[in-house]
């Protein structure tokens, strides 16, 4: 699959709004945002496009630095007591646009159950 517009976030090619950096992670304000604070958390690797392609033998270890680098943000932004939403999304019918891993981190307002 082509290049992904994240991996030029990840090199910096093209400017982002970053709140976390790690040797593994990166995490910078959606273009678009849905919520008062909504963050892309992404893995540096470019191997994962979606959910369907990690492995437990050589992803575990990221999916716990992606989650971690979640909670830490959300205190950052101060939304880690009021509550906030991690989303996914994987193909088509979830409405994925980018084919680059990445969780959605939603906050800073009350969420509606069920999502659209
Ligand atoms: P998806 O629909 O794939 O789950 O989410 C992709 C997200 O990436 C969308 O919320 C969209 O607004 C965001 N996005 C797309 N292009 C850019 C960009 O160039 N910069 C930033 N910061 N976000 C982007």
């Amino acid at each position: 699959m082509s290049e992904t517009i994240f991996a030029k976030i990840i090199r910096k090619e093209i400017p982002a709004s970053i709140v976390f950096e790690n040797d593994d992670v990166l995490a910078f304000r959606d273009i678009n945002p849905q919520a008062p604070t909504h963050i892309l958390i992404i893995p540096k690797i470019t191997e994962i496009t979606k959910t369907t392609d990690i492995s437990k033998e050589n992803h575990s270890l990221l999916l716990g630095k992606l989650f971690e680098a979640a909670n830490q943000i959300a205190k950052q932004e101060k939304i880690d007591e009021g509550g906030f939403r991690l989303v996914i999304n994987c193909g088509p019918d979830a409405g994925q646009e980018v084919y680059h891993l990445h969780i959605h981190l939603l906050g800073g307002r009350k969420m509606n159950w069920p999502p659209g």
